[in-house]
Formats: structure tokens, C-alpha cells, sequence
């Protein structure tokens, strides 16, 4: 059995080996809990992701044409790896980035599953051969990796983004480079010392940190790099789709999300309200699927906020180490202000707080779960993300309203629906304009499905079978004179 600081590594991945940065620099990571340090990360910048980028590429050549069974096997060794660690790997995650050690097992858990995933899809990465218009020609269209894939992951979920976007990367014989947040380096650096571990070769992973411009700027700057992938804000990943622009790479873009959350008068409400938990408090609020506007039609309205109430006023807040807590503190001192911000502008447009409101008394980044009624298409919060404890409430009258206030945002990443009319359900599915719908479920991420949004919530889609596919070129071969 190992413990967190096992695999707690204080330097950067380059070329197989740990090193620092050239400068010597390095960076605190607290733990948000507590505002501890809990150790440092080397300050890189440029020219540690060259040096990370031209080990990647060298490797690429050898690892891209390893056997198919033999990167197969590499990524069960790292299923398991992380499975036997898994403990160890979550209480480090609960560490530096405060979620409940339940919900931190679960994201090694899920990240464990993505990894066998694509192992077995890698398997199923099948070419074609294709009618030709004409005799004595074959049509065939085969599949390579892309190449060197620079990869970009929020604080959020700092292992299971990873882990969704390495896995299909290694199953292919793609290289990486990897630059984790900085708020949240140990878990995505967790991820070299178990590659390290399981005996992938040298320079097929590379884990930096430090400036996010000077590492992302070398990444985009290198026609090597074919590929970046990046979940964060919709913010940075439009400067990234610009920066694109001068290589062609190809990106996948994982961005803000907007969720709307309908629960209309058919729909059966104790199960709402549970939907409606998980999907607004897990992770203290801060995902990028989180519901985000709570739409309760007019019939059930007054019934659905008592028992939401009800059920967020027994959430345990506290350090996500502690037995029974299910919401643990936010991010860093911006986020808390965040929140506030959006409370104060619903309250004086008229939102009414039923519960929580404010700062909770454990004090830091502590902030109580929030219920508002009232909530308004004018409020701050129907527009921006809120990635807080802050559940806001908005009545609804007719369908066709719903959908209309739903769909009226830029983003376009997860929604919810909870009916128990099945014509309903299929509508919604046709007309709500988002990547993802849960139909009278909260929680909808799994290896098995296409994660991703529409609009400007991004690009390219993680898990699934869709997910492999990102990660190859596709190559047409025509064979004539045959
Ligand atoms: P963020 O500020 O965009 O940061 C994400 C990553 O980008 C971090 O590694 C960050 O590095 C880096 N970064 C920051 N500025 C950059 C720049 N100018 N160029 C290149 N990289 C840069 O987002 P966040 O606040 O960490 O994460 C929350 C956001 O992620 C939310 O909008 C959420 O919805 C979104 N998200 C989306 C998904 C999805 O699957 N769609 C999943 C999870 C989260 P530093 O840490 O060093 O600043």
C-alpha cells in the first residue's frame, strides 16, 4: 500500500528523467483545505517545453511503431498501477485540490476506466476499403497517429482530464507533452511516475509546469506538435485556436459549459432533486457540467425548491479528507469572490437566497451551499459559468419558454432534462443546443460515450469511440493498375 506522498513528485518529466527548471525557480502548491504548502513544482517555461517537445518527437519514432499489443499492454500495467494506488493517488488529488475523498476515488476510478477504454478501442481502430468508381483501382483509407499531442488540463478535475486525454494518445502511439495546472500539478505529474512505473519508454510522456503562456506558447509554436488538446475556460481556448492557425494543428477544445437544469411538471421529483444535487454541488459546483441555471416549470416549483432545500441544507461541508464532508472548499480566494459577486448582482435584481448566502464560518475559501429563487434571464449567472455552491432557481411556464431560455447562452456543453413524457424527451433532445443531454439523469460522464460540446463550449469530443479518432490521421491510399 503506497500513501499520497509516494507519488507526490516535486519535479518535471523531460526525456525519462525528473529534473528542475533551468532557472532553478520553482512554485508553491497549497492545499486549499488549509492553505498549507504543500510541496513545489519547478517554474519551466519555453525552453523546458523544447526540450520536452524534441524528446517527444525522437520517441514518437520508435513509440508509434511499437507493436499494437505491446502499447495495449503498457496501458493495462497502467490500469492497474492506478487502481493499486488508487488510495493514495486520491488522497494526493483531495490534497492539492480540496474535492471530498469519495469524489476524488471516483476521478481515479474513472481515469483508471478511460485507460482501459482505449485500450480496447486502439484494438478497433479499423481502416476501410472503399468501392472504387473505376476497374483496376482499391480505394483504402487507413488510420495513423497524429503525432507529438500537446496537452493543457484545469485544476478541476486534475487526474480524470488527464487521463481522457492521454489514454487514447498512448493507445495510438502518439507522444506527450503535458502541462498540468498549476494550482493542481501533483495528480497530472502522478501520471509520469506511474508511466515511469509500468516501463513506458522515455520521452513518450513529458510532464512540465510552470508559465502557462511560455509552455503553451512553445507547444503552439513547434510544427512537431500536430495536435494540442485543452480543457479550461472558453477563454484561453480561443487564444489557442488562434495560435493554431501558423502550424494547422489540430486541437480538441474542451470549454466552459452553461448547464441549464429543466425539471418540468411530469417530471418525477424526488429524482430530480437528486439529479440536482449531484450535478450542482459535486465538486463544490466547480465542473464544467455542473447545472448552472435550474429551470422548475410552475406546477412542481414551490415543491422541487423545498426538497432541494432540504437536501443541500444536509450537505457536510469541511476538508474533503474528513469523513462524511460532500463539499470541500473552492479553488482559491478569486472563486469564493466570484460567487459573491454573482449573489449580490441576483439580489438586487430581485433573487430571494432560501438558503446558505454566504461565506461559511470554517472560514478560507469555505462557502456555504447557496439556493436562490427568483432567478431572473437578466442575472449575471444565466450568462457566465457560477463554478460555486450556488444553486439559482428560475420558474418556467411552457415548454417552448424553457427551451428558448435554455438555449440562450454561447455555450453549449451539458444540459438536463427531467420528464416522464417520452415525446417531450425526444424533443428536447432534438431542439436543445448542446453537446450532452441527461434525460432524467445528473450525472452523465462515461468512458463509454462522446463527452463534449457545441457552440463555443468546443471542439472534439473525449471518450468513446469518437474520442480515439481525435487522436489519428487519416490517410487515403489509392493502389491502380491493379
Ligand atoms: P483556465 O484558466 O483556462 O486554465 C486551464 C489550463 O490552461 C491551466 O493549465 C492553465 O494554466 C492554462 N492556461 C491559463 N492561461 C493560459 C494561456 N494564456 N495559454 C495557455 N494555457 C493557459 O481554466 P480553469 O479556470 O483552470 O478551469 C476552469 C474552466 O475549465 C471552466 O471554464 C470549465 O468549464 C472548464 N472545463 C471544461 C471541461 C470540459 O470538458 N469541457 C472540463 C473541466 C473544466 P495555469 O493553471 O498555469 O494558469
Amino acid at each position: 500500500m503506497s500513501d499520497w506522498q509516494t507519488w507526490q513528485r516535486q519535479g518535471n518529466f523531460i526525456g525519462g528523467a525528473w529534473v528542475g527548471a533551468e532557472s532553478g525557480k520553482t512554485i508553491d502548491v497549497t492545499n486549499p483545505a488549509t492553505g498549507e504548502v504543500i510541496g513545489t513544482v519547478p517554474a519551466c517555461g519555453t525552453a523546458e517545453t523544447h526540450r520536452a517537445i524534441d524528446a517527444a518527437a525522437s520517441a514518437f519514432q520508435t513509440f508509434s511503431a511499437m507493436d499494437l499489443m505491446s502499447r495495449v499492454g503498457l496501458l493495462w500495467k497502467l490500469h492497474d498501477a492506478l487502481m493499486d494506488n488508487q488510495a493514495a493517488l486520491a488522497e494526493l488529488l483531495t490534497i492539492e485540490m480540496g474535492k471530498p475523498l469519495a469524489e476524488a476515488m471516483g476521478e481515479i476510478a474513472i481515469g483508471a476506466q478511460y485507460v482501459r477504454w482505449f485500450a480496447e478501442e486502439a484494438r478497433r481502430a479499423k481502416g476501410e476499403i472503399v468501392p472504387a468508381g473505376v476497374n483496376g483501382r482499391r480505394i483504402l483509407v487507413t488510420k495513423h497517429p497524429v503525432g507529438v499531442v500537446g496537452m493543457i488540463t484545469p485544476w478541476n478535475f486534475p487526474s480524470s482530464m488527464l487521463a481522457r486525454k492521454l489514454a487514447p494518445a498512448l493507445a495510438v502511439g502518439c507522444t506527450v507533452v503535458a502541462k498540468p495546472a498549476t494550482a493542481t500539478p501533483y495528480s497530472g505529474l502522478a501520471w509520469a511516475a506511474l508511466a515511469e512505473e509500468v516501463g513506458y519508454p522515455a520521452g513518450v510522456i513529458n510532464i512540465v509546469t510552470g508559465s502557462a503562456r511560455a509552455i503553451a506558447g512553445a507547444m503552439m509554436a513547434r510544427s512537431e506538435v500536430r495536435k494540442v488538446t485543452f480543457t479550461g475556460s472558453t477563454e484561453v481556448g480561443k487564444e489557442l485556436i488562434r495560435a493554431s492557425a501558423d502550424t494547422v494543428k489540430k486541437v480538441s477544445m474542451e470549454l466552459g459549459g452553461n448547464a441549464p437544469f429543466i425539471v418540468f411538471d411530469d417530471a418525477d421529483l424526488d429524482a430530480a432533486v437528486e439529479g440536482a444535487i449531484v450535478s450542482k454541488y459535486r465538486n463544490s459546483g466547480q465542473t464544467c457540467v455542473c447545472a448552472n441555471r435550474i429551470y422548475a416549470q410552475a406546477g412542481v416549483h414551490d415543491a422541487f425548491v423545498a426538497k432541494l432545500v432540504e437536501r443541500t441544507r444536509a450537505l457536510k461541508v469541511g476538508d474533503g479528507r474528513e469523513a462524511g464532508v460532500a463539499q470541500g472548499p473552492l479553488i482559491d480566494a478569486s472563486a469564493v469572490a466570484k460567487v459573491e459577486e454573482l449573489l449580490d448582482d441576483a439580489k438586487a435584481k430581485g433573487a430571494e437566497v432560501v438558503l446558505g448566502g454566504s461565506r461559511h464560518q470554517l472560514g478560507g475559501t469555505f462557502f456555504q451551499p447557496t439556493v436562490l429563487t427568483g432567478a431572473t434571464q437578466d442575472m449575471a449567472f444565466a450568462r457566465e459559468e457560477i463554478f460555486g455552491p450556488l444553486a439559482p432557481v428560475f420558474r418556467f411556464e411552457t415548454e417552448e419558454e424553457v427551451i428558448a431560455m435554455a438555449n440562450a447562452t454561447e455555450f453549449g456543453l451539458a444540459s438536463y432534462v427531467y420528464t416522464r413524457d417520452l415525446g417531450r424527451a425526444f424533443r428536447l433532445n432534438e431542439r436543445l443546443a448542446y453537446g450532452m443531454i441527461g434525460i432524467n439523469s445528473g450525472l452523465i460522464t462515461t468512458v463509454e460515450a462522446p463527452f463534449g460540446g457545441v457552440k463555443e463550449s468546443g471542439l472534439g469530443k473525449e471518450g468513446g469511440s469518437q474520442g480515439l479518432e481525435d487522436y489519428l490521421d487519416t490517410k487515403y491510399v489509392c493502389i491502380d493498375g491493379i
